[in-house]
């Protein structure tokens, strides 16, 4: 089929609509109307960055009865959290106004184990920078449970260790490539608890458990929904459900990625220096302006249209106008880009006024490990 799905890959996954023949994601359109109907879709939804899941419905139905649910994502503390994270948390903090309880990991063991991250440096990403992020975004501290992989719950552990009898390396190969170590092997089945745990009473016994993913993250979704068939008289697990959202591109032109400081804006950034990246961003422009207000510009490879439509614009006619204004050539990318820059710097500097209260609250929440 020539496409495999990594969470440790590289792969920059641009055909979303393949994963739908070949990987059995829904597309979300087909949710969206239902969801609609409850309560009003969050703006990743409507225009299309959330598009694709696996069993939305479940949450729909619990949405339905009003009956408790909850989501699970993590922190990968491997760089400084960007505007390419942010789009996950946005989901987190929209599900956890309409009630849901919140799990968030913090994937210390996996960081440590086969990131190879100093421990140091994990624990003081994790508490300072994303979590507090979190925090300064809107994260409440209200039905939320933040937990490091090395340092939580007895029932927690028993679980990756019964997962252990129940998966094989074949599979395992055939879903993450044949270089596995015990570093992997041991990230994969605590992953598998990670998703799966909620479920169990001591931790709440959420029947629905959904996961906000990139699409590189699905290797993880399909395992888990396996390994809860193969439990599910046992331990009465069942499938967690997923959704699915694109990737934002960096200003350079690939994917956000911390490892190219030139292709991110931290949420910690400097404002000169953010309003200086906006600026020498790549765009969907034309090579003239003469060019440009004739044939106009192409906003769905532009990197700042994307931060406008990811981030930026809360208004769905404002960011109708904008791409249209691009599209027929009536706004050239100087304009396009100050104006970006304006509602840049505005949103940084309002979100770093929190932040400084956000660490004091971030760092009482976790239970840090304590060697
Ligand atoms: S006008 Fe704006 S949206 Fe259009 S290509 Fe230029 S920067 Fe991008």
């Amino acid at each position: 089929m020539g496409l495999r799905l990594s969470p440790w890959g590289t792969e920059n996954v641009v055909e979303y609509k393949r994963l739908f023949k070949y990987f059995g994601i829904k597309p979300f359109s087909e949710v969206l109307k239902e969801l609609s109907r409850i309560t009003e879709p969050h703006m990743l939804m409507r225009r299309g960055v959330v598009f694709g899941h696996r069993d939305f419905d479940k949450v729909i139905t619990a949405l339905k009865r009003n009956e408790k649910f909850s989501i699970l994502t993590g922190i990968m503390p491997s760089g400084r959290m960007h505007f390419g994270h942010k789009m996950v948390i946005d989901q987190v903090i929209y599900y956890q106004q309409l009630g849901a309880e919140i799990f968030i990991v913090i994937a210390d063991a996996e960081a440590y184990a086969v990131r190879k991250l100093d421990r140091g440096e994990i624990v003081n990403l994790a508490i300072n920078d994303y979590l507090a992020n979190y925090l300064a975004l809107g994260l409440s501290t209200r039905n939320l449970h933040v937990y490091f992989q090395t340092n939580y719950e007895r029932d927690y552990y028993r679980l990756i260790q019964l997962f252990s009898r129940k998966v094989t390396m074949s599979e395992l190969k055939a879903i993450y490539g044949e270089e596995l170590d015990p570093g992997k092997l041991i990230a994969v089945l605590t992953q598998m608890a990670d998703i799966l745990h909620p479920q169990l009473e001591s931790f709440g016994g959420f029947n629905t458990v959904l996961v906000p993913v990139g699409p590189d993250q699905d290797p993880h979704l399909r395992l888990a929904r396996d390994v809860a068939d193969r439990f599910s008289s046992e331990l009465g697990l069942k499938r967690p459900a997923s959704t699915y959202h694109k990737f934002l591109m960096g200003l350079d032109g690939g994917k956000m990625s911390s490892s190219r400081p030139e292709s991110f804006i931290a949420l910690t950034e400097p404002l000169e220096s953010a309003g200086s990246k906006i600026m020498k961003s790549l765009t969907g422009g034309r090579p003239t302006a003469e060019e440009q207000r004739k044939m106009g510009g192409v906003p769905e490879k532009c990197p700042v249209f994307e931060m406008l439509t990811y981030h930026l614009v809360q208004s769905d006619e404002e960011l109708e106008r904008i791409y249209w204004d691009c599209k027929s050539g009536r706004m050239l990318c100087g304009e396009c880009k100050l104006m970006a820059r304006e509602k840049l710097l505005r949103f940084l500097e309002e979100h770093q006024e929190k932040l400084g209260r956000a660490r004091g609250v971030a760092s009482s929440i976790a239970n840090i490990p304590g060697f």
